[in-house]
């Protein structure tokens, strides 16, 4: 039997500026994670804190 699997695709949002960078799928098999990903803002050039937007 097939394991089952809650993958949702989310986006990775700029706290900054709000603009929406990254796209990945993550897990919610153990409710939402909160997480907050140092990442590369292509808009500000610079990197800050994105975190979890789903859809
Ligand atoms: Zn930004």
């Amino acid at each position: 039997m097939a394991k089952k699997s809650k993958r949702e695709y989310v986006w990775l949002e700029c706290t900054e500026c709000s603009s929406r960078n990254y796209r990945t799928n993550i897990s919610f098999a153990e409710g939402v994670p909160k997480l907050k990903l140092k990442k590369f803002c292509r808009k500000e050039r610079k990197h800050t804190v994105h975190k979890i937007r789903r859809k």
